[in-house]
């Protein structure tokens, strides 16, 4: 007979007949003659429960089905006398395919803290938080690809190993084969790459963006969707070792076309998971963070503000407020900035633009008051940064001119620059931590537990 999955099951309302299904334990109760076991397979938050008269089954078999055992079993579909579903199966035969030790699964009791989960991090996928955010983030990644698709942009792989370091995002993570515990060295006691895998330094790409752009200024629209490494030491509920990050890039768009896409693709994100992980939601709404929905569809309703940076300085130093870090024009914003921005002053998720080129990257359009470039960051209530994009400077002269101020190497980019001798075009781009946007959709609170198996610093178990 062909297994049905339970999602499948409990909305089907064919009762009367024989079913196969398969799944683990959550919890088994009962009485000697009547055993009632609550049965999951990971296609939907909700159990089916199964009944077994104890009279059918061997004793030991019945003692043997604890929480976390995995079973298989047939049984007749029947309408349920009890409460909390319409269905459940009345079983045939069980077949035990794994006990599970009650001793020592560490998975008994309800109400274990993240900080715990995450050390069992091969078992959390089966409770009920675990199993609603991973069915979530995979309805993300999947209604990414369909926004994508849909709007005529193309996937674009771009390389996890670069040759270049020259984007200036983050520290990177070398690559090599060299060994470690004798490194080639020049005669000026440098490292001699040239003996390495690949001739010369590699590292983990921290953002596929440059060669994004190569992809946008050929094919108009593409889009990558891919592993990000970043070195970078932070100790923090949204900062991740390795992160996925969407990043389209666009032919002929400037920096409000560039906004408009950010605005609408994070709605439609929104509105898929509200139209189709209805229950994954109510179940983290009323767990994990009262309001979730409301919340998200808040953001549904309202437009984002769009203002510059300059502005968003003024409304910070006028803020009644000791911060962390004192702000001044011409300062990065801090976390406490962009969550004061969207948490307390407007209540709604901005857009700031026009950063000072200083702190921001090399490849950004220059604006013509010399001081600003053509950047925005998308700020969300609860996460802060959850975009960061810009128009690109398309001028080969002015990104010449930039890449020497900062004295970045210009021979690692020839490939870049030659884009802006070859047909150059306006064009813009942006990057979605994914992690990012599946914190602020599930109500998470950290990052760590948003991914299967988080790697951050002095972490990368499993
Ligand atoms: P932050 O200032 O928060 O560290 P960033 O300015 O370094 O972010 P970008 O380089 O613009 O970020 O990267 C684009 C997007 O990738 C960010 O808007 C964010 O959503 C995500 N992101 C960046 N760094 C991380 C990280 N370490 N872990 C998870 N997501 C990240
Ligand atoms: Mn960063």
């Amino acid at each position: 007979m062909e297994r049905k999955k339970i999602k499948e099951l409990l909305s089907s309302h064919k009762t009367g007949k024989e079913v196969f299904v398969k799944g683990w334990v959550r919890t088994k109760r009962g009485s000697k003659n009547i055993v009632f076991i609550a049965l999951n397979d990971g296609s939907t938050i909700n159990n089916i429960q199964i009944v077994a008269d104890a009279s059918v089954f061997k004793e030991d078999l019945l003692r043997d089905i604890t929480t976390g055992a995995c079973l298989a079993v047939t049984g007749t579909l029947i309408e349920s006398v009890g409460q909390g579903q319409n269905v459940e199966i009345k079983a045939n035969s069980i077949e035990l395919y794994g006990k599970c030790d009650a001793e020592t699964y560490p998975l008994q009791k309800k109400g274990h803290s993240m900080e715990f989960l995450r050390e069992i991090a091969h078992l959390r996928p089966r409770t009920n938080t675990f199993g609603a955010v991973l069915r979530i983030r995979h309805a993300m990644a999947f209604a990414i690809h369909k926004y994508f698709n849909d709007k005529g942009f193309f996937y674009l792989h771009t390389p996890i190993i670069t040759g270049s370091d020259a984007e200036g995002a983050g520290e990177m993570f070398h690559v090599t084969t060299l060994d470690l515990t004798n490194i080639p060295l020049n005669e000026d006691k440098t490292v001699k790459f040239t003996e390495d895998f690949f001739g010369k330094p590699t590292n983990l790409t921290v953002s596929g963006q440059l060669e994004g752009e190569l992809g946008a200024l050929a094919l108009g629209e593409i889009y990558t969707f891919g592993p990000t490494f970043r070195a970078e030491n932070s100790n923090t509920p949204r900062h991740l070792a390795e992160f996925w990050m969407i990043e389209p890039e666009m032919a002929f768009y400037d920096l409000r076309d560039n906004m408009d896409l950010a605005e609408d693709f994070l709605k439609y994100l929104i509105r898929y998971a509200l139209e189709n992980c209805r229950e994954d939601l109510e179940f983290l709404d009323k767990m994990i963070q009262k309001g979730l929905i409301d919340r998200l569809n808040f953001v549904l309703g309202n437009e984002f503000i769009r203002m510059t940076y300059s502005e968003a300085v003024d409304i910070l130093i006028k803020a009644d407020r000791k911060w962390e870090y004192p702000i001044a024009w011409g300062k990065d914003l801090q976390a406490e900035h962009e969550r004061y921005l969207v948490e307390e002053h407007f209540r709604k998720p901005v857009i700031l633009t026009d950063y000072p080129k200083a702190i921001k990257a090399f490849y950004m359009k220059q604006n013509d008051d010399g001081k600003t470039v053509r950047a925005m960051d998308v700020l969300f209530p609860g996460i802060g940064e959850i975009i960061g994009g810009s128009q690109r400077e398309e001028d080969y002269e002015r990104l010449l001119g930039r890449i020497k101020e900062l004295n970045l190497p210009e021979k690692d980019l020839w490939w870049y620059l030659e884009t802006r001798k070859f047909g150059t075009a306006p064009h813009s781009g942006f990057g979605l931590g994914f992690e990012r946007l599946i914190v602020f959709i599930t109500g998470m609170s950290n990052i760590r537990d948003v991914i299967p198996f988080p790697r951050t610093p002095k972490n990368a178990e499993f």
